[in-house]
């Protein structure tokens, strides 16, 4: 149960909807690699697809002609090991009430086993927080009430980070949970006058590319329902505090840098970013660089306060995943060097400053700089553009525990030696909330150690897995 997914809901009379998802999953695709799935609903009856792996090898010309309606959901996941199999793949789907329902999930419930033992299902390691969900709503369905009671009564008990779309009969549903932890926009397609159709997605690039205009985030609690007729909202759930808590790692590192989150588009934040890095401290150097991709914007903040000039050091395969949700250590350490090439002529004989995102195992960060010193680098100051990563996350993001997190369990001069440079230094949490300039409307645990909801273990030396 160790999720961090991309999710579209879309309703479009007349428009060839399933095409429409396709494009929005593939621009969601950063969010979730292992599987992909689409859910559409038309003469009665919900049709889902979903396999493992990019939206690209899931679906082919002709399924996405045969997934006709004017509805659909669609997802984008990734996980770690042990539930990389394709009953993992969402939408998840129950035939319950008259034409059944199926729902996509970004997030991570970390009260599941309460959830469970209260209705009497046995968990297993094949049963996800999202199947757990919807066997629950099945349930409520069954019993009678309407998928919107039903949502209610569930959500309502769940804890832990929940962005939500939920497919039924003439309807799609989309929900984020009390703390808003996750990211969920509204767009529209056509004009304020005339809508040709509604759009849900975890990021605003996915209302681009399908030329819907952005309209607003989903509010913390909220559940918007969207059918033919147009938009109606509801407080489903009470806000969790007076501030939304938004993960603060969605500006640092997952969200695309073109996404805009809280009014602010993320490419800019990360600029500042590595402005106020520079500011911390001064190093002579020849050269500022990004590890591409993520450490580039925050490179370009950096080269910019400090006069020093940018330039590109290292050439990443852009055909390979991101290191940090590749399922094991071996296969981790492995596409590195796949990813990334130094560019020997830019990086021989200088003094470099290198700007990444985050050090999490610091595996990642150990082979980049033995790489950039190998290419003939005379100095590799680190720089990183996120506080250290001390906790783990219980709220939709794949985080090792504690015992495998560097920072947890090292100094800042230990990380230095591990990782091999010849300084490091991250940015402090002060400068990364002036960079966001958002004023505690994010969650920031994983720095930390303040958990803005309940976790699913207690807080010991280990810090647990989920
Ligand atoms: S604990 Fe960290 S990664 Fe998890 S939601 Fe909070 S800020 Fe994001």
């Amino acid at each position: 149960m160790k999720e961090a997914c991309g999710v579209v809901g879309i309703v479009a009379p007349g428009r060839d909807v399933a095409h429409l998802c396709y494009d929005a999953l593939y621009a969601l695709q950063h969010r979730g690699q292992e599987s992909a799935g689409m859910a559409t609903f038309q003469n009665q009856q919900i049709t889902v697809v979903k396999d493992n792996g990019l939206v690209s090898h899931v679906f082919a010309e002709t399924t996405l002609r045969a997934l006709a309606g004017a509805f659909v959901i669609g997802h984008t996941r990734y996980s770690t090991s042990g539930s990389a199999n394709w009953t993992a793949a969402q939408p998840v789907y129950r035939s319950a009430g008259s034409s059944g329902f199926a729902i996509a999930h970004n997030g991570n419930l970390t009260n599941t086993a309460e959830l469970a033992d209260k209705a009497g299902i046995q968990v297993t390691s094949m049963l996800s927080d999202s199947d757990l969900v919807a066997e629950l709503l099945a349930r409520y369905v069954e019993d009678g009430h309407s998928l919107s009671e039903a949502l209610e009564n569930v959500l309502s008990i769940a804890e832990g980070a929940f962005s939500m779309v939920i497919l039924e009969a003439d309807a799609v549903h989309a929900v984020r949970d009390p703390f808003g932890f996750r990211p969920l926009c509204l767009g529209r397609l056509g004009s304020v006058e005339s809508p040709e159709g509604w759009v849900v997605a975890s990021e605003s690039p996915a209302l681009d590319v399908v030329g819907a205009h952005f309209v607003r985030e989903i509010a913390p609690g909220e559940m918007v329902t969207i059918t033919t007729e147009g938009v109606t909202s509801v407080q489903l759930l009470e806000p969790a505090s007076d501030k939304q808590k938004l993960c603060i790692f969605e500006f640092v590192y997952f969200a695309r840098p073109d996404t805009y989150l809280m009014g602010h588009q993320v490419h800019t934040t990360r600029r500042r970013m590595g402005e106020l890095l520079a500011g911390q401290s001064h190093v002579a150097a020849d050269i500022v660089m990004g590890v591409p991709d993520g450490g580039v914007p925050a490179a370009e903040g950096y080269a910019k306060a400090s006069g020093i000039p940018f330039g590109y050091g290292l050439v990443k395969n852009r055909y390979i995943g991101r290191t940090f949700i590749a399922p094991d250590q071996n296969k981790r350490a492995a596409s590195v060097r796949r990813k990334f090439n130094p560019l020997r002529e830019n990086i021989e004989g200088q003094r470099l400053i290198v700007v990444d995102d985050s050090i999490v195992r610091g595996t990642t960060t150990r082979a980049l700089v033995k790489m950039l010193r190998d290419a003939g680098a005379a100095e590799v100051h680190l720089r990183i553009s996120s506080p250290p990563f001390m906790w783990p996350c219980y709220f939709g993001i794949d985080t090792p525990s504690r015992d495998d997190l560097l920072a947890a369990n090292n100094s800042i001069a230990e990380m230095n030696d591990f990782v091999g440079s010849d300084t490091l230094e991250f940015i402090t949490l002060e400068n990364l909330r002036a960079a966001i300039q958002l004023d505690g409307e994010c969650c920031d645990a994983c720095l930390t150690g303040k958990y803005p909801a309940p976790t699913p273990v207690a807080l010991g030396a280990s810090g647990g897995r989920w």
